[in-house]
């Protein structure tokens, strides 16, 4: 195994499978079942989850929303979404924790890094929901910060293309996709990978980051295992 501590970031849109909002019950099914696959492999799981299918806190101020307050709202949305991972992850044999950063005591522990660590150990599954816990952020950095606090060897970002291009694959048909890059290069070529946040978190800690494709059935599991998959960003 090559990743034996692993950060997952799954970003809320995929949540969304082919509906316009919201999650789909299907999509959900089946990351469960690919996340079952490496958990069975006795890899230690920290999920990390955005809400962007529910809330964004961009999106408050264009309804006349404070901005804080809407950020917020976007995190209590990764909450939501944390919470059907987590029903979904436990009907498939798995045993979680949900971890928030803001105080919901009825519904989940608060993020406390030890206890984070001994549950990964004790082979829970540890979902990190309503972000880093302030407004201003996003879950990718939340997932940067929260991997350097676990001490993962990787950040995987599951997206719905299977790597970093020089263009954007779904307009520009002539855009090609790196295999590899180090931050330096991603930095240069501006390369949208994270936002700069998170994006410099990894750079300034060793964190290695893989872009791939989640919605390929085997290709978690296979990157774990150390097949070449999607785009490696590391130092
Ligand atoms: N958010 C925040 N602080 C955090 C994480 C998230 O304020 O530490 C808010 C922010 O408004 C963001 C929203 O929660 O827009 C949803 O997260 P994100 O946009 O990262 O979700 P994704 O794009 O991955 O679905």
């Amino acid at each position: 195994m090559k990743y034996k501590r692993i950060l997952l970031k799954l970003s809320g849109e995929a949540l969304m499978g082919e509906k316009k909002y919201g999650i789909d019950s299907n999509r959900l099914e089946q990351y469960a079942q690919e996340i079952k696959k490496i958990k069975d492999l006795g890899v230690e799981i920290a999920i990390v989850i955005g809400g962007g299918n529910i809330f964004r806190g961009v999106q408050a101020e264009r309804t006349g929303i404070d901005r804080v307050q809407g950020d917020y709202m976007g995190m209590l949305a990764t909450l939501i979404n944390a919470m059907a991972l987590q029903s979904s992850l436990e009907q498939n044999g798995m045993y979680t924790r949900l971890m928030s950063g803001i105080k919901v005591e009825s519904v989940c522990e608060p993020f406390i890094r030890r206890r984070a660590i001994r549950h990964l150990e004790k082979g829970r599954i540890v979902i990190f929901g309503a972000g880093i816990g302030n407004p201003y952020f996003t879950t990718d950095s939340t997932a940067a910060l929260r991997a350097i606090e676990i001490e993962a060897d990787v950040v995987l970002k599951g997206t719905r293309v299977d790597g970093v291009y020089t263009a954007d694959p779904e307009k520009d048909k002539s855009a090609t996709k790196y295999g590899t890059l180090s931050f330096q290069e991603a930095y240069e070529k501006n390369l949208n990978i994270m936002d700069m946040t998170a994006f410099t978190l990894c750079q300034e800690n060793n964190l290695p980051i893989i872009v791939f494709d989640m919605n390929v059935p085997g290709n978690l599991e296979n990157l774990v295992k150390g097949e070449e998959i999607g785009t490696l960003i590391s130092s």
